[in-house]
Order: C-alpha cells, then structure tokens, then sequence
C-alpha cells in the first residue's frame, strides 16, 4: 500500500503501473484534462485535419470504385497505376511461364501478385528510371513496398527506361534479405549503386522483348479498350 501524491488515497501497489508516485486513476484523469485543453488550443487545426482525411477517404473510395469498374469492364486506364502494373505483371508473368496470377477479375484479394513453381511467392514491382535529386544527372530506380504486410517470397522489380518504353533492367529479390526492410528499393544507377544489387539482376532482355511484343488488348483488363487508343 502506498499514499498517491495526487489524491491522497492509500491505494494497492497495482494501482501505480504507469507511475511510481500518482495512481493510475489520476494519471487518467490528467491525460484526459490534457487532451481536452490540447484539442480546445488546437481546435481549428484538428479539424481541419479531420477534414482533409475524411475527403481524402471519400477520393480514395472514389478511386478504387473507378479502378475496379474498369478492371471488371476490360476498360483498363493504360497509364493508371493499376494499368501499368498489370502490364509489368503480365510481362513477368510471360517470361517465368510457371506462374498462377493471384488476382484476376474474379477474385482481387490476394496479398501477392503470382504464385510461381520456381519463385513462389510473388510480388512485381516497376519503376521508371527517373532523377533522383534535382540539382545532379544522378538517377535512380525506386521500388515502393507494402510497409505493413507480409513480404512475399520474392520481389521481381522491373526497371523501365525513363519513358517507360523499354525494360532495361531486371532484379529478383529475395523478400527475406535486408534491402526489403525499408517502405523502398532504391537502386541508383551507378556503377557503385548497381553493384550493391549485381547478385540479385537477370537479364531484363527477355522481359523487354515480351514487353516490346504484347498485345495489350489480349488482356481481360484491356479487352474492351478502343484498339485505336494506342498505348
Ligand atoms: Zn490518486
């Protein structure tokens, strides 16, 4: 038993878990008086915040809703991040030739992008080849991953020119080595940064001439596109 300084009771010592000195039922009491007269200080601040999320929640839902209209309706936006990532997928789904795709108009729920014989596991990734800081030529390639899932058991990560007309590079990375621990892949495109990924590149030559030859109307997310609408 112990006096808490706050409110002068003798309370069980189990009662002082987050404090040695102030009863747990005190320090609750003071943390809500603390956020109430956070929020009264703050008040124009935090909505607005709430504000800003709850349209960006109604955009998203917006967005998603297009994006799975189009997918089940085989009009596809090419140059949607949704479109080119079901073209890069495909790609890589081609060249393996062992691959399952885990998400088809069907079903869209899988937490990877293809089930292969050799690879398991599969997440693709694509990035175009773009400048990484401004003042200097330096480029770079930057893959985003899923912070907050699973890592599949390996990440195919195409490499696109800076147009995104040609795949110029290649790499298969293992989910469970250490590049993969960060939100990103960044490969720059140095002798320096490709050598820190040399172990893990293929030849992109395949991809590319996959990529070069595809009929994207062939695919289900295209089919319905106007074959005019060249990509
Ligand atoms: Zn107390």
């Amino acid at each position: 038993m112990k006096e808490c300084i706050n409110c002068k009771t003798e309370k069980q010592d189990s009662e002082f878990t987050k404090c040695k000195t102030v009863c747990d039922k005190c320090l609750q009491h003071y943390r809500t008086l603390k956020q109430r007269e956070y929020y009264a200080k703050n008040k124009d601040k935090i909505n607005e915040k709430r504000r800003r999320e709850e349209t960006w929640r109604i955009n998203e839902k917006t967005r998603s809703r297009t994006i799975n209209n189009q997918f089940r309706t085989g009009k596809l936006n090419i140059k949607s991040p949704t479109g080119q990532a079901t073209i890069t997928e495909h790609v890589v789904f081609t060249v393996l030739g062992d691959c399952v795709k885990l998400n088809t108009n069907e079903k869209f729920t899988s937490l990877y992008d293809l089930e292969s014989k050799s690879l398991n596991n599969i997440d693709v990734k694509s990035s175009s080849l773009m400048t990484r800081y401004k003042p200097t030529s330096l480029t770079r390639w930057c893959f985003h991953l899923h912070i907050n899932t699973e890592n599949p058991d390996n990440f195919v990560c195409i490499g696109f020119n800076q147009d995104r007309s040609e795949i110029v590079k290649v790499w298969v990375i293992p989910g469970n080595c250490d590049k993969t621990h960060s939100a990103n892949i960044n490969v720059t495109n140095t002798a320096n940064g490709l050598s820190k990924f040399k172990e893990y590149e293929v030849d992109a030559a395949p991809y590319n001439t996959i990529y070069k030859n595809l009929n994207i109307y062939e695919l289900p997310e295209f089919r319905n596109l106007k074959q005019e609408v060249k990509a």
